[in-house]
């Protein structure tokens, strides 16, 4: 098999399963209404969109949003990582983007999707402003493959193909990737508020007993801050810290105490009350 063909993953993940993000979860559907009627876009002789970039910091559920809009399209899910195509030697990292879109292609056709979507993650890494990295040619031929495959999607490709990046960098970038009709949508992803720490506990403890004095609204105002990542972190310490006590039940002081843990285990930025 080719190198990216471990990268397909089955996703069957909605956008009811990320926790607030609404603006985000908005215009990226928003992009992806182009995506599915496609015939409409023809007929207005809109440009078709090639690429969403997700910008955010870490652990916001970028990763989550690229699954839910793959499910959302009918696409084949590619994810891969900037960082898998950097390599010591000359021309590999170029290679390795024609594969990718090259097994994106058959495995849509043969899985009898309607496209796909390819997700890379760290895109900075290989989409760095050029030149930036003094002396490592491989960066340029790897970026400038990456947007030679993506001037090469065309509307009536058998399989469409979309492209979504990620990057907590995004100052970082070569300006060419954000051209038009490159990655000419960009939808931001920001820490949860208050309200979307509730949404994304509640998520996370469906599948756990509480006991009748847990307020995850209490948790969710106390955990300013933390990403989705750490919050599905603090309900799982605290099923762990239930056990460790015996108790059936995930008390209140259980969440209390896996607040503490998370925050001490991660150099969260505490922001004043909201
Ligand atoms: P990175 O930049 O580190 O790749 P990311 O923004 O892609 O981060 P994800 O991989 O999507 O983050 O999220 C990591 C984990 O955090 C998810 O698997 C999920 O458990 C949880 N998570 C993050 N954000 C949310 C959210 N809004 N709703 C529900 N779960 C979330």
């Amino acid at each position: 098999g080719t190198h990216f063909s471990e990268c397909v993953q089955q996703v069957n993940f909605s956008f009811d399963d990320i926790g607030g993000q609404a603006p985000a979860k908005q215009e990226l559907k928003e992009a992806l209404d182009f995506v599915l009627h496609t015939n409409k876009v023809r007929e207005l002789g809109i440009r078709p969109l090639k690429g969403i970039l997700l910008t955010g910091p870490p652990g916001t559920g970028k990763t989550l949003l690229a699954k839910a809009a793959a499910a959302y399209t009918h696409s084949l899910f590619l994810a891969t990582s900037g960082s898998e195509f950097i390599e010591v030697y000359a021309g590999v990292g170029a290679q390795r983007v024609r594969q990718l879109f090259r097994t994106a292609k058959e495995r849509a056709r043969r899985d009898k999707k309607d496209g796909a979507i390819i997700f890379i993650d760290e895109i900075d890494v290989l989409g760095s402003r050029r030149g930036s990295q003094t002396g490592h040619l491989e960066y340029d031929q790897t970026l400038n493959q990456l947007l030679v495959e993506m001037d090469g999607l065309k509307q009536d490709d058998q399989v469409r193909i979309l492209v979504i990046g990620a990057t907590n960098r995004e100052d970082m970038l070569d300006p060419a990737l954000l051209r038009p009709g490159r990655f000419d949508r960009i939808v931001r992803v920001d820490l949860p508020d208050k309200e979307a720490r509730y949404h994304i506990l509640q998520i996370y403890c469906r599948n756990k007993p509480l006991a009748d004095d847990v307020s995850l609204e209490k948790i969710a105002q106390e955990s300013f801050g933390f990403s989705g990542a750490h919050l599905e972190s603090v309900a799982n310490e605290a099923a762990i810290l239930a056990l460790r006590d015996n108790s059936p039940l995930i008390h209140h002081r259980h969440f209390k105490e896996a607040v503490d843990k998370v925050m001490m285990g991660e150099k969260i930025d505490r922001k004043p009350n909201e």
